[in-house]
């Protein structure tokens, strides 16, 4: 006989997951962890190649430890159009501008998950503009 899903030795051991995408049971050693975007604790499936978050594993991200590009978010992936993320740009920027106008502040940015706007003034003539479709992103504590 052959046991293929052992429920009767139940552990309580965190070293199980299931994986988010396949649906897979994933027994996994601590070696086996690594630390992606904002310094969440990380498997990867061996069958689906797909990233899982690991609980109770996460490291605190500083201005020493902190590395491009495995603790960054990537911002890439979207279902819209070219064309439909142009024009939102588009009318980001406008609305950055039209606050810095009006207001004293350095800059002004906008983040749409897909698309990244940011506008700040080096000098009273103008503005300089700043548009990303593909961005990474982090968090680093002082
Ligand atoms: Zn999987």
């Amino acid at each position: 006989m052959k046991v293929i899903k052992d429920n009767y030795h139940k552990s309580n051991d965190e070293s199980n997951i299931t994986c988010d995408y396949c649906g897979s049971e994933l027994k996994f050693e601590e070696s086996d962890v690594y630390y992606g975007e904002y310094g969440l604790g990380k498997i990867e499936c061996p069958l689906c190649g797909r990233a899982n978050n690991v609980d109770g594993y996460e490291i605190k991200l500083t201005q020493d430890n902190v590395n491009y590009p495995e603790h960054y978010y990537h911002f890439y992936e979207t279902e819209d159009s070219d064309l439909q993320i142009d024009e939102r740009i588009n009318q980001e920027v406008k609305e950055c501008i039209d606050y810095l106008l009006t207001h004293d502040d350095e800059y002004f940015y906008y983040v749409e998950g897909k698309y990244f706007v940011l506008v700040y003034r080096p000098d009273d003539v103008g503005f300089n503009v700043v548009v990303s479709k593909d961005f990474y992103t982090t968090f680093v504590e002082k």
